[in-house]
């Protein structure tokens, strides 16, 4: 007889996505009339680049001649990608990673939510809270978590690392002593950046627990203050105990398209293992579960997106989003309220007025002005009492949305 993984029972019911989805829609129903703003969606809005659609177009064309046509390619994404993944990602950054150190895939996404099935299945897990659900949601499905405590919004068995006002949003390092560290930074959904100083300090905290930490640098290329790390190994002692994770999807526009990358250093170590060990598996379980990514994709990032022109016009994109979130910034400061992030993230992480709770707000936002946005309780336990606004959009959409907060919302 067959069963299901009971785990999936675990997980909290009424995905956040879903139930703005069923909210947004049963506005619609009644107010067939108006017009929704969307500054919910964490997802690319404007087209690509000149640049990058003829790294694209190249990489048909390769696909069109008996000459240049490949099929499978190696699992671990092509060599010319990852020589230059290492040399204009990480080596503009003063960090020193082999290609052999390098593996392309399909996105961060699937690489965040897959990297935990190569350890063992009772490591213990600490994530920031409130947090982008991938890594806690995969960590459930693997039986790592016990039940969801519906009075407390937390999973029994998993570290919770608060960023609240009072910490600037940066954790602190745990308490107690845990397998995997999950850092994101810039910060979705709080649109913060973590400090040298701070990441310094979970080095520090891997090396003495013999912990791994998972760093997702998805949004680096956001960074617009200078000092800020965009790469977790500008840390030298993070190569024993840190893998990367990042992706083509907002800085090039490529959410559809499906690139990114996972680097797993030579040096990184775990109990009982030895330097090289932690690629080798990761190696045998991409080969196993996965048959490369797209070459296409492929081509069109390292002929397009990580061209000097490609990188220009990325360049380029980045600072649309960036002034949708000085829009959105200068608007929420008029209306007096309260808010993080925006500078080098396209999130801004509101307080709610009034201390309201987040999904109140959402219903009011809606109402009132017409807009949507995401309620931070969605995230976890301490986004409850914030709301995230995102960047991507349309410029005129973000000008018409924040005109209708400005005239609308009742405060
Ligand atoms: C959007 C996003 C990603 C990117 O995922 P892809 O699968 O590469 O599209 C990764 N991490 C975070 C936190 C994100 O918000």
């Amino acid at each position: 007889m067959v069963r299901l993984n009971p785990n999936y029972r675990k997980l909290v019911a009424g995905y956040l996505f879903s139930e703005i989805a069923r909210r947004r829609q049963a506005f619609k129903d009644s107010h067939p009339e108006d017009k929704i703003w969307d500054l919910g969606i964490g997802n690319t809005t404007e087209p690509l680049t000149p640049a990058v659609s003829e790294g694209l177009e190249q990489g048909v064309n390769l696909l069109r001649s008996p000459d240049t046509y490949k099929g499978y390619g190696p699992e671990r994404g092509m060599n010319e990608l990852r020589e230059s993944i290492a040399e204009q990602y990480f080596r503009r950054h003063g960090v020193d990673l082999t290609p052999s150190e390098i593996f392309v895939s399909d996105g961060a996404k699937p690489d965040t939510a897959n990297i935990q099935s190569i350890f063992s299945p009772r490591t213990s897990i600490a994530l920031q809270d409130p947090v982008y659900p991938v890594y806690l949601d995969t960590n459930v499905i693997a039986g790592r978590t016990g039940k969801f405590d519906e009075k407390t919004g937390k999973y029994e068995r998993v570290i919770y690392m608060p960023c609240t006002e009072e910490n600037g949003f940066i954790p602190e390092i745990p308490s107690e002593k845990a397998g995997l560290v999950y850092l994101c930074s810039p910060n979705n959904p709080t649109g913060t950046v973590m400090t040298r100083k701070s990441l310094e300090r979970f080095v520090e905290y891997a090396h003495d627990h013999k912990s791994v930490i998972i760093f997702d640098s998805a949004y680096s290329d956001f960074i617009t203050e200078s000092g800020n790390l965009r790469s977790i190994y500008e840390i030298p002692d993070a190569r024993s105990c840190a893998i990367e994770v990042s992706s083509f999807s907002k800085n090039a526009g490529f959410t559809g398209v499906r690139l990114g990358w996972t680097a797993v250093p030579n040096s990184l170590v775990v109990e009982g293992s030895n330097p090289g060990a932690v690629n080798n598996v990761w190696n045998r379980r991409q080969s196993t579960f996965f048959n490369g990514a797209s070459n296409i994709a492929q081509t069109g990032g390292l002929l397009g997106v990580l061209s000097e022109k490609g990188q220009e016009e990325c360049r380029e994109l980045v600072a649309h989003y960036m002034g949708n979130a000085e829009i959105i910034r200068n608007g929420l400061d008029e209306l007096g309220l309260r808010f993080y992030g925006g500078v080098n993230a396209p999130y801004i992480w509101m307080k709610t007025p009034d201390e309201m709770l987040s999904w109140d707000f959402f219903d009011k936002l809606l109402e009132e002005a017409h807009v949507v946005g995401t309620p931070g309780a969605g995230f976890g336990p301490s986004g409850e009492g914030f709301f995230r606004f995102s960047a991507f959009g349309h410029r005129n959409e973000v000008e018409q949305a924040m005109e209708s907060i400005k005239s609308n919302l009742r405060l």
